[in-house]
């Protein structure tokens, strides 16, 4: 007995030992990389997927459309994105004068790799003269052949602000799908791409989860499938998920339909209420590659530098332009 409760100890003081020095480690690299980023002049903009010990050192942290909005109005000469690829070329195209880094090489989106320029000439050529609306969930190739741009906030507003009574949606078929429900008489004709962990989830996950937290309500991205958006009580982007929290104080308990990092939040900002992840398994890998030796190594050699053909970076650009326009 006095053996176990001697091992008992001996492990919770290694763990105790083992989390200060992973905190003294950690404050040691915050430091360095807040002295870095006054000496270079630099920000770091953060999605809300990412890792959630990138938020103590970031600038900025939101959903694609706050952080394209952050990366346009910045006056930094250094942006760090701690994002994926396809954001830190839209910080890129947006700011082509400032240096704009990835931390870590390994940080696509499938969903965005869904579609190439050859396969959105394809696309296009099947169904000419109508307007071609992208997802910022896209490379700076395919953005520069389309019209205008979206994110999951304001695609609706985007699809609307078009007055055509079809349009061209991609490479997701379930915001395409999404956003032709809440508009009548737009027929949104959508490329077959879709995000891999977003489609995890089933119309049953959803009842299951219902049934387990009868009282829960439902919030969902609108990346999911249409079967899980019609059980959902609201459907909005992470942003837009956060703010309904933030915006219902009578409700306790949610049922959270997207990527982990969003529940990881919220469950921070509101220790009182319970939040239900719908799948364990909702994470994005390419969103977690980052930590904050990544971030400081990024600051320091400067790399891994995103850079851009300049053509399809100004034709990329109109393209994210008339987007911050609508939005504004
Ligand atoms: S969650 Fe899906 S859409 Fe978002 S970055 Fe990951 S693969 Fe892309």
């Amino acid at each position: 007995m006095f053996t176990i409760l001697n091992k008992d100890f001996k492990k919770s003081n290694y763990t105790v030992f083992f989390f200060l020095l992973y905190n003294v480690v950690n404050m040691d690299i915050r430091e360095q990389i807040i002295n870095l980023k006054k000496e270079k002049n630099a920000v770091i903009l953060a999605h809300c997927y990412q890792n959630a010990e990138i938020d103590d050192v970031a600038d900025f942290v939101g959903d694609s459309l706050y952080l394209s909005q952050q990366a346009a109005k910045s006056d930094a000469d250094i942006i760090v994105f701690a994002g994926v690829t396809f954001m830190a070329q839209t910080a890129k195209i947006i700011s082509p004068d400032k240096k704009v880094l990835i931390p870590t090489l390994d940080c696509g989106c499938d969903m965005a790799d869904m579609i190439n320029l050859a396969q959105l000439r394809e696309f296009k050529s099947k169904y000419p003269n109508i307007p071609v609306v992208c997802y910022i969930n896209s490379t700076a190739e395919v953005k520069s052949e389309c019209d205008i741009c979206c994110t999951s906030s304001n695609a609706v507003k985007i699809v609307e602000s078009l007055n055509s009574d079809k349009v061209l949606f991609l490479p997701d078929q379930y915001l395409g799908k999404w956003v032709e429900a809440q508009l009548s008489g737009v027929k949104v004709i959508t490329y077959d791409g879709c995000c891999p962990i977003h489609n995890k989830v089933s119309a049953n996950d959803v009842k299951v989860a219902k049934s387990l937290h009868p009282n829960a309500k439902v919030l969902t991205h609108p990346e999911c499938k249409s079967e899980v958006t019609l059980l959902s009580d609201y459907v909005g982007s992470t942003t837009g998920i956060m703010k309904y929290v933030a915006n219902n104080p009578q409700e306790d308990e949610f049922i959270i339909v997207t990527e982990k990092g969003v529940v990881d939040r919220l469950r921070r900002d509101y220790a009182g209420k319970k939040f239900y992840l719908i799948k364990e398994d909702m994470i994005c890998p390419s969103m977690k590659t980052n930590r904050l030796e990544d971030i400081l190594k990024a600051l320091t050699d400067e790399k891994y530098e995103v850079t851009l053909d300049s053509e399809i970076s100004q034709k990329a650009l109109g393209c994210i332009e008339r987007m911050l326009q609508v939005s504004q």
